[in-house]
């Protein structure tokens, strides 16, 4: 644990409205019947941990073919800003990393700026929540509910033959390594979510919350759902267990989609946090 290293990797980012982030947000009153809406800023991210024990990649940010491949409505509802030096692979490769040295991908859930580069990671174990491969799978084949999973990613990570590790909703807790503790959410969000605890020696404990909690304005002053929601009950219940398990931790959590918090976090370019 001694070596253990946690790196942030910027994958771009993305606009869209507010209320996909905060249901209602900037919603109409009698008093202003026609608000304004907010336009908001958000970064694309997935973290990398290397260690004696092994590398973890946590999510694996959007497509590179973006816009070839993705269906139309995304980037109008939320469009992509990437440079090639953010792009996953290359992120890696900053690092001297190829995606064939890492030994686990964790994947939050298959969400299209999640899964865009699973693909690549054929030498490596994905742990994914049980429900979330079963859903966007049965999606996938019957063309239905498929929300943000897009179908040229679920295609690609089925023709890759890739080595999962399925986590079932009986799962809470899985200990990956020494002091990477895999947190298995179940719904909410999406149709089962992961997430992380990482301990670090000198920065302490972690909490990398993914869309569970995509902002600090989700929980506080009180919990707010997203708009993009599959499970609202499960959605609450989890925001309700993080903060929980974060204040019983001693853990700083990390939102999945927070601009404030990304800028003020230091990314792979900049070092890393152990
Ligand atoms: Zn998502």
């Amino acid at each position: 644990m001694d070596t253990m290293k946690f790196y942030i990797l910027d994958n771009g980012w993305e606009t869209l409205d507010k209320s996909y982030f905060i249901a209602g947000a900037n919603a109409a009153t009698a008093s202003d019947r026609n608000p304004v809406n907010e336009w908001i800023d958000i970064p694309i991210q997935a973290y990398l941990i290397t260690s004696e024990y092994g590398n973890i990649l946590f999510d694996t940010g959007c497509d590179v073919d973006w816009k070839k491949n993705w269906p139309e409505f995304i980037p109008e509802q939320s469009p992509y800003f990437v440079t090639e030096e953010q792009y996953l692979l290359n992120r890696l490769g900053q690092l001297g990393l190829e995606a064939k040295d890492i030994d686990y991908v964790i994947i939050s859930h298959l969400h299209v700026d999640h899964a865009g580069n699973l693909y690549h990671f054929t030498d490596s174990q994905i742990f994914v929540n049980e429900n979330e491969l079963v859903q966007t799978l049965k999606g996938y084949a019957t063309n239905r509910d498929l929300d943000v999973h897009v179908p040229s990613d679920i295609r690609r990570f089925i023709d890759a033959g890739l080595n999962w590790k399925t986590l079932g909703d009986e799962v809470a807790e899985y200990e990956l390594i020494p002091g990477v503790t895999i947190l298995n959410w179940g719904s909410g969000h999406s149709f089962g979510m992961l997430g992380m605890k990482v301990e670090l020696k000198n920065t302490g404990n972690l909490l990398v919350a993914a869309d569970a909690l995509y902002c600090r304005e989700n929980i506080e002053p009180e919990i707010k759902v997203p708009g993009i929601l599959y499970d609202s009950l499960g959605y609450k219940r989890t925001a309700k267990k993080i903060v929980e398990y974060a204040r019983e931790t001693e853990s700083k959590i990390l939102f999945g989609h927070d601009m404030e918090q990304f800028k003020a976090l230091k990314k792979s370019t900049e070092g890393y946090y152990d």
